[in-house]
């Protein structure tokens, strides 16, 4: 019992989803013995839906799979496998011995704000009796009950994306992560880029900001103007890419960091959104309309240096017109601003 409560403690301490993760593989491994203990999330891909591992606990050791650099052995598609397709449809513990031998897998549902959002499974030599069950089941229980708290303090109530805290935390592990050179590969021109295929690709930084927003407020109220942050974070996540991490930086400012695309690619997606917000009727307020500044993430970046750079490429297009997307490195090479040093952290204004 002792030890079952020192796991507990051990999951509830942590205030990171990573240290989480990993707290609930290992403790499921330590606790019920199986071969190896396997944490997916469930994603839905639009078309498809894939099973994304998170965490592993095993005798080779525990491990986290990172979400942002992950490799395809990471992903599988639900329908792949018959018993994960019937724990998460049919939200219930599937049991399947054909491997033979007395070896069992199990997959346990991860029910979240009304389905089925991961899937933990355990891979045992021999059945595993109802009490280790049972056992498994409360801890998978504490685990979505601490999940909810953790989704509550990560996201911002207005619009339920991600919230500013969230991003800190986020862009350290992203920028941390990225190599040199993925990031020199992602500058060369696009013919040499294409043969080194997608892999090189920067993540990219877009600071996006509704224009002339207090207007808004001012002409039709806060509420109205409440609703517009809302179908603008309904835009967003309409527009850009599940594995894109979306924010709401504070009163009407959103950032997103897009996953590894080329300049190009970037560049249309950030444009079609601007368009998408431009062409959309808000209720009773008519036309809104952004203005986005971005920058690709570089190796050796600080967040406050990424994110000063995209707020200047921001800035640019509040001044020469607003309703406008532009590049960071794009001004800097056309001579409109001028190249920051990119390692200070001083703030000086
Ligand atoms: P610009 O085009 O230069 O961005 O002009 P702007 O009016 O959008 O920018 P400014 O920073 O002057 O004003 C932002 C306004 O956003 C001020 C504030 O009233 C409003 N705001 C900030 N947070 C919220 C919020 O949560 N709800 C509502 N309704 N308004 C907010
Ligand atoms: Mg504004
Ligand atoms: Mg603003």
């Amino acid at each position: 019992m002792i030890h079952v409560l020192k796991h507990v403690e051990s999951i509830t301490r942590h205030r990171d989803r990573t240290l989480l993760e990993v707290g609930v593989a290992s403790a499921l491994y330590e606790i019920l013995r199986p071969e190896a203990v396997n944490l997916f999330k469930v994603q839905d891909a639009g078309h498809r839906t894939l099973l994304h591992r998170l965490a592993h606990a095993g005798s080779d050791g525990v491990r986290y799979c990172d979400t942002d650099f992950d490799t395809a052995d990471e992903i599988l598609a639900l329908d792949s496998r018959e018993d994960f397709r019937a724990c998460v449809a049919e939200e219930r513990i599937v049991a399947d011995a054909s491997a033979g031998n007395g070896r069992i897998t199990y997959c346990l549902p991860v029910a979240y704000d009304g389905k089925v959002s991961g899937v933990i499974e355990l891979r045992a030599s021999a059945a595993l009796d109802n009490e280790r069950l049972d056992l498994a089941l409360g801890f998978i229980n504490l685990y979505r009950n601490y999940l909810s708290l953790l989704d509550y303090s990560e996201r911002d109530t207005l619009t339920g994306l991600l919230n500013r805290r969230t991003f800190d935390d986020n862009l350290d592990k992203i920028l941390g992560a990225i190599t040199a050179s993925r990031v020199d590969e992602a500058l060369l021109p696009g013919a040499d880029r294409r043969q080194h295929g997608p892999v090189s690709a920067p993540h990219w930084l877009a600071v996006m900001d509704a224009d002339r927003f207090k207007r808004i407020n001012d002409e039709f109220g806060h509420l109205y103007g409440d609703e517009v942050l809302i179908l603008l974070a309904n835009l967003m996540r309409e527009s850009f890419r599940f594995e894109d991490k979306l924010f709401r930086f504070g009163g009407e400012e959103f950032v997103a960091v897009l996953t590894p695309t080329s300049a190009e690619d970037v560049a249309r997606v950030l444009e079609r959104f601007r368009e998408k917000v431009e062409q959309y009727h808000f209720p009773q307020v008519g036309q809104v309309t952004i203005s986005i500044g971005y920058v690709p993430l570089r190796a050796g970046d600080t967040p406050s240096a990424a994110l000063g750079a995209a707020d200047e490429a921001l800035y640019y297009a509040k001044n020469h017109g607003r309703n406008r997307v532009c590049a960071y490195p794009a001004l800097v090479e056309a001579g409109e601003i001028l190249p920051r040093t990119f390692n200070d952290d001083l703030e000086l204004f």
